[in-house]
């Protein structure tokens, strides 16, 4: 068997849990199995890196960060690998340059286009384990990129995809995925299955077990992940295309504190504004999340969205400039705002989901700001500060607990 295995960086945090994970491999390996590790940096390395940067220049070229960036993986897996051979076990480490791991060029949010696997072979038909830097690729211009916080999972999932894997098991600091994030939320329960679709919208609405791009390239190679603790054995969560437990309403609940709101006021009601306005930032890759525009009144309309905090600065500045062309008559922003989803395939023939979850967050007395759904999901934005209570609030209204 070829096993993919992905640890993040709390399993991989210091000297004690770097050893941990090393058995944890060996034990494959020892049976005869081809191993390949994809490791996140150590800890909160990856933020401290972040600080360093701002430290320095609040505003750095993103190029230079990516190549500071990549310096969290590469330490991890060095490591690793000294720690292999400590044990006695032959093992490789490899950044993303010496597998040659392809992205497109954006800095900071690339996405994998393809992987070259022969070193990769080489090294496992040498029967070494292979330990390899998530996170990071190599644009054509021969740069580091990265693929956005949590990237690393994507790594595994694309290694995997390449390397036409038997298994891909993502190990993290919870032992599986949750009905909502068991650090926020009393009654989250583990759930032993879910589907590619459901877990793509929670790890999109702010669920960060998974990356939401390594569940979208699961799906699409009918790669069939497991998550699961690093730090005990127990079974976890299969995301897999169809799951064999009924169905239950909804499988999960999530909040993003991510996201901020944008209110372009005051612009002409006339055909064309909404183009304008959001091929503006489309044109600066800014990705825009929930719309609302409001019912044109005296020759004037107003259009609300939702972006990442980390695009906020760059939007804002975008609209500025544009204000003569798109003739509005203000500008805000709203940091303070949270976006509470629920996820559930069951909703689809069952009418009544987003009432229920309405009528939760009215006895909270919490306030809806906006509010988006599809066929399988429902989000509000609210108040960041009614966040966390809101969700345990609709999470107990579902009675997702056991
Ligand atoms: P890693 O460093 O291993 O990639 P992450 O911090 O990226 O770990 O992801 C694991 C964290 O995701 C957990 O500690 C948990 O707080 C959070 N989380 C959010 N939503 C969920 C969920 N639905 N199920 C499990 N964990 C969740
Ligand atoms: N180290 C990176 C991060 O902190 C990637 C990852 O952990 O997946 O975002
Ligand atoms: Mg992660």
């Amino acid at each position: 068997m070829l096993i993919v295995k992905k640890f993040g960086g709390t399993s991989v945090a210091d000297k004690e849990r770097i050893y941990n994970v090393a058995r944890r491999c060996i034990e494959d390996y020892n049976k005869g199995n081809d191993v390949v590790v994809v490791l996140s940096a150590m800890g909160k390395y990856t933020d401290e890196l972040i600080a360093m940067a701002q430290d320095i220049n609040e505003k750095p070229p993103k190029r230079e960060m990516d190549m500071l960036l990549s310096i969290g993986e590469q330490m991890s897996v060095a490591l690793m690998g000294m720690a292999m051979n400590k044990l006695k076990i032959p093992a490789v480490s490899l950044n993303a340059f010496q597998v040659s791991m392809h992205t497109t060029s954006t800095h900071g949010n690339a996405r994998l286009k393809r992987i070259d696997t022969e070193r990769i072979r080489r090294e496992l038909e040498n029967r070494r384990i292979v330990i390899v830097t998530g996170f990071q690729g190599v644009n054509k211009y021969d740069d580091y990129t990265t693929l956005g916080r949590g990237g690393s999972d994507t790594t595994a999932v694309a290694l995997a995809a390449a390397l036409h894997a038997d298994a891909c098991e993502i190990y993290t600091d919870v032992d599986g995925i949750y009905t909502a994030d068991p650090r926020k939320v009393k009654h989250a329960r583990k759930l032993k299955e879910i589907t590619y679709d459901e877990m793509l919208d929670l790890a999109t609405l702010g669920a960060g077990v998974l990356h939401n791009r390594s569940v979208e390239m699961a799906k699409k190679y009918g790669v069939p992940l497991v998550v699961r603790s690093s730090l005990n054995n127990s079974e976890g969560t299969v995301v897999k295309e169809e799951v064999s437990v009924e169905r239950m309403l909804i499988s999960g609940v999530a909040l993003d504190t991510d996201a901020v709101r944008i209110a372009v006021i005051g612009l002409k009601d006339v055909p064309g504004m909404a183009f304008r306005l959001f091929d503006i930032l489309a044109r600066r890759n800014i990705n825009v999340d929930m719309i609302l525009q409001s019912i044109g009144r005296s020759g004037t309309k107003d259009i609300s969205f939702t972006v990442n905090q980390s695009d906020l600065d760059e939007a804002v500045a975008a609209l500025e400039d544009s204000r003569a062309r798109l003739g509005y008559k203000e500008l805000h922003s709203e940091r303070n705002i949270a976006k509470l989803s629920i996820v559930g395939a069951g909703m689809m023939s069952n009418p009544g989901v987003a009432a229920k979850m309405f009528e939760s967050l009215y006895n909270e007395n919490v306030n809806i700001n906006m509010i988006a759904t599809s066929e399988i999901r429902v989000t509000v934005i609210i108040q960041e500060k009614d966040g966390v209570r809101a969700m345990n609030a609709v999470h107990d209204a579902f009675d997702l607990s056991d």
